[in-house]
């Protein structure tokens, strides 16, 4: 920072896609500055949140070897897959029922490869996905979802790795500083108008970086602009992305871009807190329902279960849980898939009733009309196809038939005790809508479609790739590609 306070680039938020921005800004060179509204301790974002798996193309063992050390030995051992080019396109296309902006996506997926190279590069240490995304099979490893790699520590040691980062990079961090506004000069971004405990302060800058997430964790701005219900919606993760890039940059005319009345949001526990909690991370959530039944208050099912894997069903099942009378679900299992379970089912804070008996769990599924759960189950279980074996690793084709809505792959009968079950509600993760940008240089055009000088922007705030649903693990790598390439074009611009 010089001694007037001005930066060559000022970066806005702190979570993955900012620090990306931050760093490729300093690598061309910008004295750059960053701009977090949270405390260091609250910092970090939805990104501090995450899981940390992440969805990147790779066509072979050698391509993955550039993101991860695998031995010769795990080489070996196990079956890694693929992520083609093509099936991570098919994915994204499949599920956004073809909306995805196709020059943005087309980014995303040809440079995913890179940007893991390059986190690599700036100490993100990766590890293989054995835990959540692979199982031995006949002897052999096999990673499944196409998606073998995590972060180490998941999204919290992603920050950390990244703030190490950009701490030995010499960028200045400015925690407790909410941006409140763009400084304009004509039609040219010149910097952000911010308070800082309390205190109005300006930052000047040539480009700004705009990264400081979504509209989620705003109940006004969820509500109108998603639909009546989602303020009933608890948040996965930061209570800080209240929507206010996406203001500034509307204010000042930038275009909007994507599904604005559409949003990630996954089961989650029903007790869970209204925001996320650092200590928890992700493990409010409940991703295994593929190999249960989910249950509503009337005791009837309302989604097919087992339609894909959850990285290709979660994201969209959490709102319509919030659909249903009171926005609670219970996932339901008999001890057949307990040990499927993924180790989110294994936590203290859970909302969990268990019985021996279906007649059992009827009386305690709270809220739930017993009599109706129990003939939805005896129907269910008659509908099962007996004769195709299970297999959790793959889809197995072992469905239902003659109900609805059926169960299309691991549906096996529910009638082993003990039984299980767990009480979910929406928890939203993220909004889909967002700012319109240059797919090539992260530039935010305004609503004519010009380039706005100097404003650029990254991470969840990007409108435009998603549209109904998402494919897990694509929101870091998305917060990478993207904070990547703004923050480089914003570090050029700023130095030309
Ligand atoms: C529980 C959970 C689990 C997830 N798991 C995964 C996963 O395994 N893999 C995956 O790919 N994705 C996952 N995601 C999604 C992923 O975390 C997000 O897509 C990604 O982190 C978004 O990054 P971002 O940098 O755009 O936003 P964020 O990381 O949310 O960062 C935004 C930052 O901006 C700051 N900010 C907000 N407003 C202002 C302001 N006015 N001024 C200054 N600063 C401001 C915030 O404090 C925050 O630091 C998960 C999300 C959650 C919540």
């Amino acid at each position: 920072m010089t001694k007037d306070g001005s930066y060559d680039v000022i970066v806005v938020g702190k979570g993955n896609a900012a620090l990306c921005a931050a760093l490729a800004a300093r690598d061309a060179g910008a004295r750059v500055g960053v701009l977090e509204a949270a405390s260091a301790e609250e910092s970090g974002g939805n990104s501090r949140f995450a899981g940390g798996v992440m969805r990147f193309a790779f066509h072979n063992l050698e391509e993955l070897r550039r993101v991860i050390d695998i031995t010769d030995q795990e080489a070996a051992d196990a079956d890694w897959g693929t992520n083609t080019t093509e099936e991570f396109f098919d994915d994204l296309f499949r599920l956004t029922h073809y909306k995805t902006d196709p020059d943005l996506s087309e980014t995303l997926v040809t440079k995913s490869l890179d940007v893991m190279a390059w986190l690599r590069s700036k100490g993100v240490k990766f590890v293989a996905n054995y835990g959540r995304q692979s199982a031995v099979v006949n002897g052999r490893r096999r990673f499944f979802g196409r998606m073998p790699v995590e972060v180490s520590g998941g999204g919290w040691g992603l920050v950390e790795f990244l703030d190490k980062a950009a701490a030995a990079a010499g960028i200045d961090i400015h925690y407790a500083t909410r941006a409140k506004g763009l400084i304009l000069d004509g039609d040219r971004v010149l910097g952000v108008r911010a308070s800082q405990h309390g205190k109005a302060v300006e930052f000047h800058a040539k480009s700004v970086v705009l990264a400081c997430g979504g509209f989620e964790a705003n109940a006004e701005m969820r509500t109108r602009s998603l639909r009546p219900g989602w303020e009933l919606a608890k948040v996965r993760g930061t209570r800080f992305n209240q929507g206010d890039g996406i203001q500034m940059a509307l204010g000042i005319g930038a275009g909007s871009h994507g599904n604005w009345s559409g949003a990630h949001a996954t089961g989650w526990d029903l007790n869970a807190p209204a925001y996320g909690d650092l200590n928890v991370g992700d493990q409010f959530q409940k991703h295994s329902y593929i190999f249960g039944l989910l249950i509503n208050a009337q005791g009837k099912r309302f989604v097919d279960e087992g339609y894909d894997f959850h990285s290709f069903t979660y994201a969209k099942y959490g709102g319509e849980v919030l659909k249903q009378p009171g926005q609670f679900a219970w996932q339901v299992f008999d001890s057949k898939t307990t040990k499927l379970l993924r180790s989110e089912y294994r936590i203290k804070m859970m909302t969990k009733v268990s019985a021996n008996t279906l007649e059992e769990l009827a009386q305690k599924l709270e809220g739930v009309d017993p009599k109706a759960f129990l003939e939805t189950v005896h129907a269910y279980n008659d509908a099962v196809r007996k004769d195709i074996a299970f297999d959790h690793t793959i889809k197995d084709g072992k469905c239902t038939e003659g109900i609805e809505p059926p169960k299309s792959n691991w549906a096996q009968t529910l009638d082993t005790p003990p039984f299980d079950a767990y009480a979910t509600t929406c928890g939203i993760t993220f909004t889909f809508g967002g700012l319109r940008i240059d797919p090539a240089t992260g530039q935010v055009r305004d609503v004519m479609g010009t380039c706005i000088d100097g404003l650029y922007c990254a991470g969840e705030m990007v409108g435009g790739l998603f549209y109904f649903n998402y494919p897990s693990g694509t929101g870091l790598v998305s917060g990478a590609v993207f904070g990547r390439m703004a923050g480089h074009h914003a570090g050029c611009a700023a130095m030309s």
